[in-house]
């Protein structure tokens, strides 16, 4: 019977990390992974939507060079050329992980793997027929799209078909939920010429994000062509001849296809994974609740990434889904296990990003975290035009704001709306984690010409007052 200091159930973002970190630090690591290498970020999620996000926004440097003088004879998009282009790299993506797990001596079962003992360690994992013994096992099994119970919702498609089965660009898609998924595949949709629809149940999108941001991102989609049915319920759905039929709270709405982007769940992976029996506690959806060095209630079982509460953190309002953060926590476990380093994820400053057009990001605080944590509030906000569209009919907007505590004038929050905000946000992530005051964003000489600079040049506050009562409390 093989025997291992770590076994990895899952081969995404966070096992992945996990197990490259050990095997460098000397220990014997198995891990299981039934699909493709690399999880949901490479084959269903990051990589192919960033890579149509590239698509969707050089469509719209098209029409924006033309006011630079450039004149393309009508230019036109091979969808499926596209999404050709795209699946290749994921496959080299894919290849370029099993290279580097083998390299680093990890032993990869390509089944899938069920946990089959609680207890103390060591554990017994079945894995393809095999029973294999393991010190320390990883539960990295991510999540799955989660769809409400409706009358017709199995006419709907969620992103991992949109991102991986759809061949034919729909001529008019409905997207329901307004949150990071709906918001991307959205407006990805919409810069690469399908009319779209988003239908959501609040008044703004993005609910957890500030509430400036949300308002200006909703603003800016609707510049952009997204047709926006806040405050609206879909009742039922039909098939058609030609498409969809959604009965709504707000009229019928007849379309091509029906993408649904209600979040997601671990259940479906977690659910059946031997994890009852050996007795780790879990929430109604399947997360499992780990401590802050990752570790479930079971001695020698761990959970990281989609399929855990982050360490208690998953549990508030901030979203930590994300791929950096499961691969933070990944590596957390491996340097504690095997290389006595004992590095705690530092959650308050998890950057993240929402790759709509544009693109909207933040880092921190929102205006009403920080209110809702008794900080006194001061806002800084500006509002202008990027250069870059000066010479157009100036319909884009670039929107930033800051929040900062005015007691230790360190800044708690920045957020942003507009062109590259990921690339500005990531650099002043690094500002947050630091503990930078607004003195230090002040002394900062500005980078001329960029948007950037604005970060750095805001001077008087927007607002002191406490921010109004918002949706975001759960
Ligand atoms: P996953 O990456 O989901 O990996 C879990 C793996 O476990 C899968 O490969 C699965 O096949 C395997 N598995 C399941 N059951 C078993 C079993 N029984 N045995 C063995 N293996 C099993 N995050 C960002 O930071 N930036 C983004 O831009 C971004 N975009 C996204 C876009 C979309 C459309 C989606 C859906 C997600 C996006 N995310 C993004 C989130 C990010 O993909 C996840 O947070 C991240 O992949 C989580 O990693 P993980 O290791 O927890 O799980
Ligand atoms: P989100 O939680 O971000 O958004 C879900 C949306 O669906 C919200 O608008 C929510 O509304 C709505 N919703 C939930 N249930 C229902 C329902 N029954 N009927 C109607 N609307 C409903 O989930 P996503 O699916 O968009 O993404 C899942 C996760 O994947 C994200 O949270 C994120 O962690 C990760 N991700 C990260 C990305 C990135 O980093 N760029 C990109 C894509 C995904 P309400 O607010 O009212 O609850």
């Amino acid at each position: 019977m093989q025997r291992f200091d770590l076994f990895v159930i899952g081969g995404g973002s966070g096992g992945i990390a996990c197990a490259r970190r050990a095997a460098a630090h000397g220990a014997r690591v198995g891990l299981a992974e039934p699909g493709r290498l690399g999880g949901t970020c490479v084959i269903r999620g990051c990589v192919p939507k960033k890579l149509m996000h590239y698509a969707a926004h050089l469509g719209g440097l098209i029409t924006t060079s033309r006011a630079y003088g450039w004149r393309l004879a009508s230019p036109e998009l091979d969808f499926r050329g596209l999404l050709e282009a795209r699946n290749a790299e994921i496959r080299r993506l894919e290849e370029v992980y099993a290279r580097m797990l083998a390299e680093a001596g990890v032993t990869l079962f390509r089944a899938r793997a069920r946990l089959a003992s609680g207890g103390e360690p060591p554990h017994g994992v079945e894995v393809g027929g095999e029973r294999v013994v393991a010190d320390n096992v990883l539960i990295a099994v991510g999540g799955r799209p989660s769809l409400p119970e409706l009358p017709g919702i199995e006419h709907a498609v969620t992103s991992e078909v949109l991102l991986e089965e759809v061949y034919d660009r729909p001529g008019h898609l409905v997207v329901v939920g307004a949150g990071y998924i709906g918001l991307e595949l959205a407006s990805i949709m919409r810069g690469l010429g399908s009319r779209v629809t988003l239908v959501y149940r609040r008044e703004l999108p993005l609910r957890g994000f500030d509430e400036d941001l949300r308002i200006e991102l909703a603003a800016a989609l609707a510049r952009e062509g997204v047709e926006l049915r806040p405050g609206t319920r879909v009742n039922r759905v039909e098939r058609t001849g030609t498409g969809v039929l959604l009965d709504t709270s707000a009229g019928t709405i007849a379309a091509d296809m029906l993408l649904y982007a209600t979040g997601r769940e671990p259940i479906p992976n977690t659910g059946g994974l031997g994890l009852e029996e050996a007795g780790v506690r879990m929430d109604a959806d399947g997360t499992i609740y780990v401590d802050i060095t990752y570790r479930s209630n079971v001695p020698g079982i761990y959970a990281v990434g989609d399929c855990s509460d982050h360490a208690g953190h998953g549990l508030r309002a901030t979203q930590y889904d994300l791929t950096p953060v499961a691969i933070a926590e990944g590596r957390a476990i491996a340097e504690r296990l095997f290389h006595d380093r004992h590095q705690l994820v530092n959650y308050e400053t998890v950057p993240t990003a929402v790759f709509s057009i544009p693109q909207a990001a933040s880092v921190g605080y929102t205006e009403q975290q920080a209110n809702d944590l008794g900080h006194e509030v001061a806002v800084y906000r500006t509002r202008f035009r990027p250069m870059l569209h000066s010479l157009e009919d100036g319909r884009q907007q670039t929107f930033m704001k800051i929040v900062v505590d005015e007691t230790d004038d360190r800044v708690l929050g920045c957020h942003m709306v507009g062109e590259d905000a990921a690339e500005i946000i990531q650099g002043f992530a690094v500002a947050l984690t630091c503990g930078a005051t607004k003195e230090q964003f002040d002394a900062t000489v500005g980078l001329h010409p960029s948007a950037a600079e604005e970060f750095v040049t805001m001077y008087r506050p927007a607002a002191r007052r406490a921010a109004p009562a918002s949706e975001n409390a759960p």
